[in-house]
C-alpha cells in the first residue's frame, strides 16, 4: 500500500470507528432487550472482529470511506471491481447483514419457500449471465463483509439479495405456473414508487428535475438508506441512493458523469418471466455506470431483458435537456422522448400493447386503485406547476397527501406519499393486505446543474415527514406480528443534500 497523507488515514480511522459505532447501535436495536447478553457478546464480537481486521490495513479499502447525514450512510467506493465490492462489504457490513435477515425473512414469508430455493436460483440461474466485473464486485462484497465481520454469507446468498426485487415476485410466481406447484401463493409484482421528470417549458429555467420516492413495506424501506458514491475503474462515476448489499440502486435513483440522470417506477400487474435473461439489478447497475445517453441505456436494459422487476424508467439526459419513459415489458415495450415536457410514474403502463402482452389484468381505468389515483394526481400537481417547476417543489409534490379519487387531502395508498398502513383498503393490485406496514419510504431530487456538479438531494422517511412508530402498529394491527423481529421506526430525517466526492487519486495530485 502506498503511503497515504495524514488527513486522509484520519479521516480512514474516522470512517471506521463510524462504521463500528454504527455496528454497535444496530446490535443494541436488534437486541429487542430479550437476550441482552447474547447481544453485548455479538456487540463485543463485531468490534473486536472490526479491530482485528483493520490493523491489516488492506489495500483495497484505499480511497474508500463511510460518513453519516440526515439519517443516510454514505459510502464512497473507488476502484477495480473487486475493490469496489470489497469496499461496500467492509464499510458496511453491519448493514448487509442486517439488511439481509430482513430482506431473507420477507423472500420465504411471502413466496412460502425456503432460502435454499433462492441460493439456487441465484447460482443457477442468474449468477452464469452475470458480467465478470459484476461477479468480481459480488464476491467483493463477500469478501469484504468476511475481513470485517464473521459473516457466514457467501456469495449465493449476495446475488438473492441482489435479487430481491426480482425472484419472489416475477421468477417464482413463473416457477410455480411452470411446475403446476399446488397452494402456490397468490404473488403479484410490486408496486414500487411515484416519480417524474420534467423538462424545457415545464421546469423553472428550462433545465431537467427528477424527483422519485421509493415504496416499499417499511421493513425494507427503512433498511433503503445509502448513498452509493462510486468511483469504477471503468465506466462513468455513479451517485445514487441504495440498499445494504446490492450493487444497483433498486428503487431507483441515480446520475452519472456522463451527464445521465435515472429512476422508474414499477409496472403494476406484470407477469413474465425469462430463465435465460440477465438479472434486472445486473442490467440496471450496467446502464448507470455505461450509459452516456437515452440511447446507449435503453441499449443496455433491453440487452437479455429478463423480465424481472419491469420498470417505466424515466430518463434525462443532462447534456441535451432531452427526457425519456422506456416502458420496458418482456414482449413489449415503449420509447417516448422530448425536449419539452413531463413524464410521471405511478405504476401503471400506458402502452397499449405493453398492458396487452405483459400486465393483462391492469385495469388503466380504475380510478379507485392507488397507481391510477397517483397518476390523476401528477397529472394535476404538473399542470399546475408548469413553467415553475424545481427542486423546490419537487421535495414538496414527493410528499404530497392528495387523494385524487376522494378529492382530499388524506394519508393513504392512493397519495403520493404513500402511508398505505393508515388504509383499510391496503393495495389489492399488488397483494398487500388492509393496513400493510409499506408506502413512500424515502426520496430524492435532482435536476440538471446539479447533475453536473454530480449533487442530489434526500430524505429517509415519509417524504412528508412524518414517522412511522413500529410499536403502536403492532399493537393496532397483530396479523402482522411476524414482522416484529424487522420492523423498526422509520423516522424522517430532513432533506440533505449529497454529493460525489474526490478520488484518492484526485487527493494525491494535489
Ligand atoms: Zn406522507
Amino acid at each position: 500500500m502506498e503511503a497515504a497523507s495524514g488527513a486522509s488515514s484520519m479521516r480512514r480511522t474516522a470512517a471506521i470507528l463510524v462504521v463500528l459505532l454504527g455496528g454497535a447501535g444496530l446490535w443494541w436495536l436488534g437486541g429487542n432487550g430479550t437476550d441482552v447478553a447474547a447481544s453485548k457478546g455479538a456487540l463485543n464480537e463485531t468490534i473486536a472482529a472490526g479491530q482485528r481486521k483493520t490493523e491489516a490495513n488492506d489495500p483495497r479499502l484505499t480511497g474508500a470511506h463511510r460518513f453519516e447525514d440526515g439519517g443516510w450512510i454514505y459510502v464512497h467506493l473507488e476502484g477495480d471491481p473487486a475493490s469496489v465490492g470489497f469496499q461496500h462489504g467492509y464499510l458496511l457490513a453491519p448493514e448487509i447483514e442486517d439488511a439481509f435477515s430482513a430482506v431473507s425473512a420477507g423472500m420465504m414469508h411471502e413466496t412460502q419457500r425456503d432460502w435454499t430455493f433462492f441460493r439456487t436460483a441465484a447460482r443457477e440461474m442468474l449468477w452464469p449471465k452475470i458480467d465478470t466485473e459484476f461477479q468480481q464486485e459480488l464476491q467483493g462484497i463477500v469478501n469484504g463483509l468476511r475481513a470485517r465481520t464473521n459473516s457466514k454469507l457467501d456469495v449465493d446468498d449476495i446475488v438473492a439479495m441482489n435479487a430481491f426485487e426480482e425472484l419472489p415476485d416475477y421468477y417464482v410466481p413463473w416457477y410455480n405456473k411452470q411446475q403446476k406447484a399446488a397452494h402456490a401463493p397468490n404473488l403479484k409484482s410490486p408496486g414500487n414508487c411515484s416519480a417524474f421528470v420534467a423538462t424545457g417549458s415545464w421546469t423553472k429555467n428550462g433545465q431537467i428535475v427528477m424527483g422519485h420516492n421509493n415504496w416499499t413495506n417499511y421493513a425494507n424501506g427503512e433498511r433503503w438508506r445509502i448513498v452509493f458514491d462510486i468511483a469504477p475503474k471503468s465506466g462513468h462515476r455513479i451517485l445514487m441512493d441504495g440498499f445494504p448489499g446490492v450493487i444497483a440502486s433498486d428503487d431507483d435513483f441515480g446520475i452519472n458523469s456522463g451527464g445521465l440522470m435515472v429512476t422508474e417506477t414499477t409496472i403494476t400487474q406484470f407477469e413474465g418471466w425469462d430463465p435465460n435473461g440477465k438479472a434486472e439489478f445486473v442490467r440496471a447497475r450496467k446502464a448507470l455506470q455505461y450509459a452516456g445517453s437515452i440511447d446507449e441505456y435503453t441499449k443496455i436494459m433491453l440487452d437479455g431483458n429478463n423480465g424481472g422487476y419491469a420498470n417505466d424508467w424515466l430518463l434525462g439526459d443532462s447534456k441535451t435537456g432531452e427526457i425519456a419513459q422506456l416502458e420496458l415489458g418482456l414482449k413489449a415495450y415503449k420509447l417516448w422522448r422530448t425536449k419539452d415536457g413531463a413524464f410521471a410514474g405511478s405504476n401503471w403502463a400506458r402502452d397499449p400493447k405493453v398492458i396487452r402482452e405483459d400486465a393483462r389484468q391492469f385495469e388503466a381505468n380504475n380510478l379507485e386503485t392507488s397507481p391510477n389515483a397517483r397518476r390523476v394526481r401528477w397529472e394535476q400537481l404538473l399542470k399546475e406547476n408548469k413553467g415553475k417547476l424545481d427542486v423546490n417543489l419537487a421535495e414538496k409534490m414527493l410528499g404530497d397527501h392528495v387523494d385524487s379519487y376522494h378529492q382530499k387531502p388524506e394519508t393513504n395508498e392512493r397519495t403520493l406519499c404513500g402511508h398505505v398502513d393508515s388504509s383499510p383498503r391496503g393495495v389489492d393490485v399488488w397483494g398487500w393486505a388492509p393496513y400493510f406496514p409499506g408506502g413512500a419510504v424515502q426520496a430524492k431530487a435532482t435536476d440538471s446543474t446539479m447533475t453536473k456538479e454530480m449533487k442530489m438531494v434526500a430524505r429517509v422517511g415519509h417524504p412528508c415527514g412524518e414517522d412511522f412508530l413500529a410499536k403502536p402498529f403492532l399493537a393496532a394491527h397483530p396479523e402482522y406480528a411476524w414482522q416484529a423481529p424487522y420492523l423498526r421506526d422509520m423516522k424522517a430525517g430532513p432533506w440533505t443534500e449529497f454529493h460525489s466526492e474526490e478520488t484518492a487519486v484526485a487527493q494525491k495530485q494535489k
